[in-house]
């Protein structure tokens, strides 16, 4: 396994949602991981970059940052996704403390607190409705234009979930804790979390380089057995799914091992025999 240990998650403090490790940090989850994976004397942990991968099924080559050279008969690409936030002063000092991108990961910590949602059209309006079951003090801050259609600003104003579609100019924070939101035209509203829709980016390019289909949204293109649209290439995680938290990328990841195993036993049966 080759992993450069930059989990999309590292900015948080908490895992969420995953039973028998509520609340632990990114990291002692990772450290838990390892721990498990090297009592298996046949599972080698390499911290290191997969930079130039090779060859198809059967035979690819992999070529690492550090001058590692690996072979290997399939591949299983977990590389996840990256976030790019949107260009917001002050909102890296919040990132993963108190702004959070999944209300199914960070909802409930937030719960009937004053809450912002940075998003702008159908993102905004769904992020709202679902955020509405932890908190009654919603606002959305939709940084400009708001994209929502007439029905979606309607419901909104029926729920008393009030739009600001001003530009915003910073963030105001304390320790990593949003405690206000400052707009171009100088009013500000208080909150105490945020809720926001990064830009995602796929966190490897080299499935697409080997030939394998994305979605337009860069998501790779998956069965359910992970198998990419390459013979060899399976895909599990952020990189392949388009929802988010550790347990859904932990069982696509489980799903692919056992496609992954299936097929090496067959071929060595199937070379083995007489
Ligand atoms: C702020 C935040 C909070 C979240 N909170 C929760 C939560 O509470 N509960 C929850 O269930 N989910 C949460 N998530 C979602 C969760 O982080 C992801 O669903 C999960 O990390 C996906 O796992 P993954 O293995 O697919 O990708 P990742 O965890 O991102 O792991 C991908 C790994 O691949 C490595 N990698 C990439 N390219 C290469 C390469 N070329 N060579 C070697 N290694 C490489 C990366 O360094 C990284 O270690 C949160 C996400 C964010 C951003």
């Amino acid at each position: 396994m080759l992993d450069n240990g930059e989990p999309r998650n590292k900015v948080t403090r908490e895992t969420h949602g995953f039973l028998t490790r509520d609340g632990v940090s990114p990291a002692e989850f990772r450290r838990l991981a390892h721990e498990q994976m090297n009592a298996y004397p046949s599972v080698q942990l390499h911290t290191d970059t997969a930079e130039r991968i090779t060859g198809s099924d059967g035979q690819f080559h992999i070529q690492t940052a550090r001058g590692g050279s690996f072979r290997a008969k399939k591949l299983l690409f977990a590389a996840g996704k990256k976030d790019v936030l949107p260009n917001i002063r002050g909102l890296k000092d919040v990132y993963g403390k108190s702004a959070f991108i999944c209300p199914y990961c960070d909802g409930w910590e937030l719960r009937d607190q004053p809450i912002a949602i940075i998003a702008n059209g159908s993102s905004a309006f769904h992020s709202a409705r679902t955020l509405s079951g932890w908190s009654k003090q919603i606002a959305v801050c939709t940084n400009g234009p708001s994209g929502l259609a007439p029905m979606q600003q309607h419901e909104l104003l029926a729920h008393r979930i009030p739009v600001y579609d001003t530009a915003i100019r910073q963030i105001e924070s304390s320790g990593g804790i949003v405690q206000r939101i400052w707009f171009d035209n100088g009013a500000s509203i208080r909150c105490r979390g945020i809720f926001f829709a990064p830009r995602l980016v796929p966190g490897s390019p080299m499935p697409e380089a080997l030939g394998c289909r994305l979605t337009p949204e860069g998501t790779l293109i998956v069965d359910d057995n992970g198998q990419t649209s390459v013979p060899g290439i399976f895909s599990a995680g952020d990189q392949a799914a388009e929802t988010y938290m550790a347990v859904f990328a932990a069982a696509m990841g489980s799903l692919a091992a056992v496609s992954i195993n299936r097929e090496l036993l067959a071929e060595a049966w199937a070379q083995h025999s007489d």
